[in-house]
């Protein structure tokens, strides 16, 4: 009998409940002199998502615009979802703490 392709979530290493589609960032463990974030319960008006990183992982970010600034918005899912907001920072801001995240220099 011929091998038969992979099958969406045949792969028995997925943890997750979907195969990682291997397109978003995966952001790098956080290193032991990262910078800590503020982080606050909800985010001051409606946003729009510009980045955001892997959704196979237990926890993701993603980089939004709100209200004439910018935040970084941490997802940890679960049934419910707990979610973090930080920043309010300028664009250049938020883009440097954003690629700080991705590298394990915030969190
Ligand atoms: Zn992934």
């Amino acid at each position: 009998m011929p091998a038969t392709p992979d099958a969406p979530g045949s792969d028995l290493d997925t943890r997750g409940e979907w195969t990682c589609p291997g397109i978003s960032p995966h952001p790098v463990r956080a290193a032991s002199g990262r910078r800590a974030l503020d982080w606050e319960a909800s985010p001051p008006g409606p946003y729009r998502v510009l980045e955001h990183t892997c959704a196979c992982r237990a926890v993701y970010f993603e980089l939004i615009a709100c209200g004439g600034t910018y935040m970084i918005h941490k997802v940890i899912q679960g049934r419910p979802a707990e979610h973090a907001f930080a920043g309010r920072w300028t664009h250049r801001e938020a883009r440097e703490t954003w690629l700080r995240l991705l590298t394990g220099q915030a969190r």
